[in-house]
C-alpha cells in the first residue's frame, strides 16, 4: 500500500501536474521501462501490439492530502487542519494499477500513458505523439468510478466483440457493461476499441472521496487477466448509422458465452437489467454457436470404435460425453462401440 500512500500525497490539480509527473518519470526509471514526456507532462510509451493502459496525472480537489487513515480496508485523506480531503483517488488508483503491472511485467508487456489535463477536458489531442496509439491492440482506460463498471459498446468507445470478451473475462470479478461519463476514452477511441474500468474509488470529485482497498486490488486482477488472455486486435468502433438492434447484440453475445465456455443460464442473470428481445438474441447466438460446433454422428462411431478398441469402457466415456455433447454424438459412439463388439465377437468365431 505504500506506493498508493505516496501517489495519495502528491497534489496534482490539472494543468499542474509537474510534481506527479517526476514521481511517475523517477519510478520509470528505477524499473528501467523507457517512456517519452510530452510538452504537458504526459508520459507514455507506445508498443506496437501491445495493449495499452492509460490513467490521468490530475485531480480535482484544491488542497492536498496530509494525513491517510484506513478504516476497515477503506482509505480516507485528511488535509493540514485535519479536515477530511478528497484523495484524488480518481485517478491515481489507474496510476497504481499502471505502476504495478510495470513492477511485475516490465517495458514489453504493455503500452500505456499518464495524460494531463484530463478533468479539464483532456489533452490527449492535442499532443500528436500520441496518434500512434492505432499500432495498439485495445486500451483500458482506469479511470472509473466503483467497483464493476466496463464502460464500452453504449458510450461508443469499442466495437461490440470488444465489450463482448472483456465482459466474459470480467465476470468473476464482477464487473459488467454499462454506461459512463466523459473519460480520455472519448480520444482514445478515434484510434482503436477501448474501454473505460473500475477502479475502486467512491465518491469522486469530492472532500468524501475514498478508497475500497480490495476493489482497487480487484480492478488490478481484472486489468491482469486482460492483458494476459486477450492479445486480439480491434479497431476503432465505427458510429453506424443502422445501429444495431438490442436482439443483434444479445446474439453477439451469446456467441461470445458460448466461445468461452460460460453457461448460458448464468450469464443471462447477470444482464438483469437488459431487454427481452436482447435476451431472446443472447440465447439464439448461444444455441447457434452450439449447433455449429457439435459434432455429428459419424464423429460419435468412430469415438465409440476407437473406445473398444483401445479397451476402455464405454459407460464412462458416455457419461463424461452426455453433459456436453450432442445426442447424435452419443448415440454415434454406442453404435460405433457396438458393433466394433460384435464384430469382434464373429471373428473369435471364425476363428
Ligand atoms: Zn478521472
Amino acid at each position: 500500500m505504500q506506493l498508493l500512500q505516496e501517489l495519495i500525497k502528491i497534489h496534482s490539480p490539472s494543468f499542474k501536474e509537474e510534481n506527479m509527473s517526476k514521481f511517475i518519470q523517477k519510478k520509470l526509471k528505477e524499473m528501467q521501462i523507457p517512456h517519452r514526456i510530452d510538452e504537458f507532462n504526459q508520459i507514455y510509451n507506445i508498443i506496437t501490439d501491445t495493449p495499452l493502459l492509460s490513467a490521468h496525472q490530475d485531480q480535482v480537489q484544491k488542497h492536498a492530502v496530509e494525513d491517510i487513515k484506513i478504516e476497515n480496508s477503506r482509505i480516507y485523506g485528511f488535509n493540514s487542519k485535519n479536515k477530511q480531503e478528497g484523495l484524488g483517488a480518481d485517478d491515481k488508483c489507474g496510476i497504481w494499477i499502471i505502476l504495478k503491472l510495470l513492477e511485475k511485467y516490465g517495458k514489453n508487456k504493455f503500452s500505456f500513458i499518464f495524460s494531463c489535463g484530463e478533468e479539464s477536458g483532456g489533452l490527449l489531442s492535442k499532443s500528436i505523439d500520441l496518434m500512434n496509439v492505432d499500432k495498439c491492440l485495445y486500451a483500458i482506460i482506469l479511470d472509473r468510478k466503483g467497483s464493476s463498471d466496463i464502460i464500452g459498446k453504449d458510450n461508443d468507445y469499442c466495437i461490440t466483440e470488444f465489450q463482448n470478451d472483456i465482459s466474459v473475462l470480467g465476470r468473476q470479478f464482477g464487473y459488467k457493461p454499462t454506461t459512463g461519463i466523459w473519460s480520455d476514452a472519448d480520444t482514445i477511441s478515434s484510434y482503436l476499441s477501448c474501454v473505460n474500468l473500475s477502479v475502486g474509488y467512491y465518491n469522486a470529485h469530492s472532500k468524501q472521496e475514498y478508497i475500497k482497498w480490495f476493489a482497487l486490488q480487484n480492478a488490478l486482477n481484472f486489468t491482469e487477466k486482460i492483458i494476459n488472455e486477450n492479445n486480439f486486435k480491434y479497431e476503432a468502433p465505427t458510429i453506424s448509422l443502422y445501429s444495431n438492434s438490442k436482439y443483434d447484440e444479445g446474439y453477439e453475445y451469446g456467441i461470445h458465452v458460448y466461445e468461452y465456455g460460460e453457461k448460458l443460464e448464468t450469464a443471462i442473470l447477470w444482464e438483469d437489467k437488459k431487454s427481452y428481445e436482447y435476451i431472446e438474441g443472447m440465447k439464439d447466438g448461444y444455441d447457434d454457436a452450439k449447433k455449429s460446433n457439435e459434432k455429428t454422428y459419424e464423429e460419435g462411431y468412430e469415438y465409440g470404435y476407437e473406445i473398444f478398441q483401445n479397451g476402455e469402457d464405454i459407460e464412462e466415456a458416455l457419461e463424461w460425453e452426455e453433459s456436453t455433447e450432442s445426442t447424435e454424438f452419443t448415440d454415434g459412439m454406442q453404435n460405433g462401440f457396438s458393433d466394433a463388439e460384435s464384430m469382434a465377437k464373429n471373428y473369435l468365431k471364425a476363428c
